[in-house]
């Protein structure tokens, strides 16, 4: 994800990126505001439906950027870290550290993004009100940031599948029957009848010859094909219930001492294999685990930066690193791979570091668990 999105800047401390395709975004919809106002105004002067144009579209990223920022402080009030906002074509979405634990706060966090746009569209037209005779071109700004704020607040609480009313309708089937599994099928299921509705109306309002069908047809294409995503990751968790770290087999690191200079560690490395799987070190002194690095973060180093420079300047610390236990589910460690800045987590019984889980490893794993499972 990151190789397509370009980051914007940090708001709160998380970061907001966005794939390159918003730039088209904020061009289009500028460019239909502003035709958009020259039918509704045609007094104005050209640098004045420009000037809107451009406003409205600027005030629509930010709706939709605080959309977002609201899912990501309400996760956080529920202690679970939001990682990063992107903003891809078909809307913001936004990366957390972990899923859910209970309904309340699934159904809190899907609210949340809706609520905002709900708060905004109240202040954008109660302005609106306030401004209409004496700056009618602001006005009329405001006005239509509001109205486009209240239609992303409904769209977004239609409840399918991976819109948040869809999340809300999981929360609220996830708390009546007591599992998630029920909740994320039903969810899942009418998203994807409601995807279907999006793309025939698109295909008939393009049939009819407006264009406009088109963007239409890709929003049902695009919600069909995360709704059944999430039909895939019900088919993973169902296949892995059960299942814990200790079903797994523990890998060992080759280890390097703490103060091993860089240019010593790169001599000592093995040489690389085209497309083999980065080998990560246990960083070690006197016999105490301080840390972990992947080699490749030491090869990414400019060579004239390696002088002075030891393995312990560049490891991930341990405090650092989440540690499984052998208890710890499958999906949970799943989750924490995904979220390290490192593939292997070490697995810690009775204080001492047993073994360690990668991220290859469990791939793995859980691709034979789901052909076992399906065959
Ligand atoms: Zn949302």
């Amino acid at each position: 994800m990151n190789g397509s999105s370009v980051r914007i800047g940090t708001v709160f401390g998380i970061e907001v990126r966005a794939s390159r395709a918003w730039a088209f975004v904020i061009l289009i919809v500028a460019f239909l505001m502003a035709s958009n106002y020259r039918e509704m105004h045609p007094t104005w002067s050209s640098p004045n439906l420009v000037a809107a144009g451009a406003a409205t579209s600027a005030l629509f990223v930010l709706s939709v950027i605080l959309h977002e920022m609201a899912h990501c402080l309400v996760a956080r009030a529920f202690g679970i870290q939001p990682r990063s906002i992107t903003l891809t074509f078909f809307g913001g979405m936004s990366t957390l550290g972990r899923q859910a634990r209970r309904p309340i706060e699934e159904f809190s966090y899907a609210i949340a993004g809706p609520g905002a746009n709900v708060l905004l569209a109240v202040v954008y037209l109660g302005a609106e009100y306030g401004l209409r005779d004496s700056w009618p071109v602001t006005a009329a700004v405001l006005g239509s940031v509001g109205l486009i704020n209240a239609i992303l607040a409904v769209f977004n609480l239609i409840p399918g599948f991976p819109l948040d009313g869809g999340r809300a309708m999981r929360a609220g089937i996830w708390w009546i029957t007591g599992s998630y599994e029920r909740g994320t099928i039903a969810a899942a299921y009418t998203g994807q009848v409601i995807a279907a509705i999006l793309l025939m109306a698109g295909i008939a309002s393009v049939l009819a010859g407006s264009l406009e069908g088109v963007l239409l047809g890709f929003g049902g294409l695009y919600l069909l094909g995360r709704a059944r995503a999430s039909l895939g990751e019900v088919a993973m968790r169902r296949a892995l219930e059960g299942l814990t770290v200790q079903n797994l087999w523990l890998e060992t690191l080759p280890q390097v001492e703490r103060s091993t200079s860089l240019i010593e560690f790169l001599r000592q490395l093995p040489p690389s294999r085209e497309g083999a799987h980065d080998p990560h070190f246990m960083v070690v002194d006197e016999g105490v685990i301080w840390g972990i690095v992947p080699a490749s973060r030491v090869t990414r180093i400019e060579p004239d930066r390696w002088t002075g420079m030891t393995v312990g300047d560049v490891m991930t610390p341990i405090d650092q690193i989440e540690k499984l236990s052998f208890e710890t589910e499958i999906v949970r460690a799943l989750e924490a791979v995904a979220a390290a800045d490192v593939n292997e987590l070490p697995v810690v019984d009775a204080n001492v570091v047993q073994g360690f889980v990668g991220r290859d490893a469990l791939m793995r794993f859980v691709a034979s668990r789901l052909a076992s499972d399906s065959g």
